[in-house]
């Protein structure tokens, strides 16, 4: 399993204007290659006798010709283009595997990046070895003690950052969760989670302020002359700003995470469907605010390192509109409809925590009949297709337990 550690960088000024060279270099060599790789894959279409462009074949094309043509490439360490070129060759192999769309140029400002290959730096104590440039003090040292695959550097709003890849088989291999036993978390739009046991999880809440700041730091920016200072100032505030936010809610979804993964061994979430509800224009910026998909990720790979487990419901599992107590199906429930009463058994429940409770029950139920009992091997993503009432559940439940 890979891991990585992000940490930034504190660079005096000759290094930072390395690092800045350096990612200028992989830019160019990048786009040089996205470029030539479209010119001869054009050219091989009208000639099928010329070779298909790849990613190592243009690695050595650009070698051929840097010297004379591109002389400023070897103030850097050359691993910078030809990592580039490889990562360009990854971008191609993803698309044809349509996992991601066609390849774009990189850009400067945005993309102001470049990787080194574990044969080229060193980590030693709170420094990185960079080839042509020497040590670079970190803020902090590496925290993962397994074999290191690779480090990229890059800027974010004006701050260097090394991200060191390091390969742990196993994973971390934490304490076991605490003995909390299952928990079902109902992620919200209000909230940004809601336990079965009751507890509510807010997001930050100074995002809100700064999201306000953010609505008015992009508008001055758009009134700013292109090109003139005072837009470039105002851009690196607006994405200091940026980066911020993103750190802030980071943070608060590690935080969630980790606390969840600490104390529960299973835990129950909903699939949700977020592109479709990113459709609803009401909730899509709270939602995509909260970054659901990362929770979740976070969820699964913390749980892992715990021996736990995490149960994702089906689809179309109706956590809101079951009764946690009776299995009472309600038809209509509004998306506003904060509180309802249960017409089979009069139990009144809150949406969330009642929403919460039937994940826990769904991932407690699913777990018995898949593996006869907790703790089967190591924690994977378990798709459960719960019965559509709680009765039948039980009855499911029974019958894993005996046989
Ligand atoms: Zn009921």
């Amino acid at each position: 399993m890979f891991i990585a550690h992000r940490i930034r960088l504190e660079p005096n000024k000759v290094q930072a204007t390395y690092f800045a060279r350096a990612a200028g270099t992989a830019r160019f060599a990048y786009n040089w290659a996205l470029a030539e790789w479209q010119r001869q894959y054009q050219a091989s279409l009208a000639d099928p006798a010329l070779p298909k462009p790849n990613g190592m074949a243009l690695s050595r094309q650009l070698n051929a010709i840097k010297r004379i043509e591109f002389p400023w490439m070897m103030e850097v360490t050359k691993n910078a283009p030809q990592m580039a070129i490889m990562q360009l060759g990854r971008a191609f192999k993803n698309f044809f595997a349509h996992r991601a769309c066609f390849p774009t140029y990189r850009r400067k400002g945005r993309d102001d990046r470049f990787g080194l290959s574990n044969d080229k730096f060193r980590v030693e104590d709170k420094r990185i070895r960079i080839p042509k440039l020497g040590w670079v003090r970190m803020r902090e040292s590496l925290r993962f003690a397994g074999r290191i695959v690779s480090a990229c550097i890059s800027r974010v709003a004006g701050h260097w950052f090394a991200s060191i890849t390091v390969d742990m088989p196993d994973g971390l291999s934490l304490p076991p969760a605490e003995d909390q036993g299952a928990v079902g978390v109902d992620l919200g739009v209000k909230q940004l989670a809601t336990l079965s046991t009751g507890e509510t999880v807010t997001g930050p809440k100074a995002l809100r302020t700064m999201l306000v700041r953010l609505r008015r730091l992009s508008h001055e920016l758009s009134r700013k002359v292109k090109g003139s200072r005072n837009r470039s100032k105002a851009g690196l505030k607006l994405a200091k700003l940026h980066a911020r936010i993103a750190n802030l809610r980071r943070n608060s979804l590690h935080q969630l995470t980790t606390s969840i993964t600490q104390r529960f061994h299973t835990i129950g979430i909903e699939d949700l469907n977020v592109k479709g509800m990113l459709g609803n224009r009401c909730l899509s910026r709270a939602i995509a605010d909260m970054g659901f998909g990362e929770l979740r990720r976070q969820l699964m790979y913390k749980a892992a390192w715990r021996g736990g487990q995490v149960v994702v419901a089906d689809r179309w599992y109706p956590s809101s509109k079951l009764c946690s107590c009776c299995g009472y199906r309600m038809e209509a429930l509004g998306l506003d409809q904060r509180q309802w009463t249960c017409p089979g058994c009069a139990t009144q429940h809150d949406r969330d925590v009642n929403a919460a409770i039937n994940l826990r029950n769904m991932a407690v139920s699913s777990t018995v009949t898949a593996c006869g009992g907790e703790g089967t091997g190591p924690a994977r993503e378990r798709r459960a297709k719960p019965a559509p009432a709680k009765q039948e559940s039980n009855g499911e439940a029974a019958l894993g337990s005996i046989s």
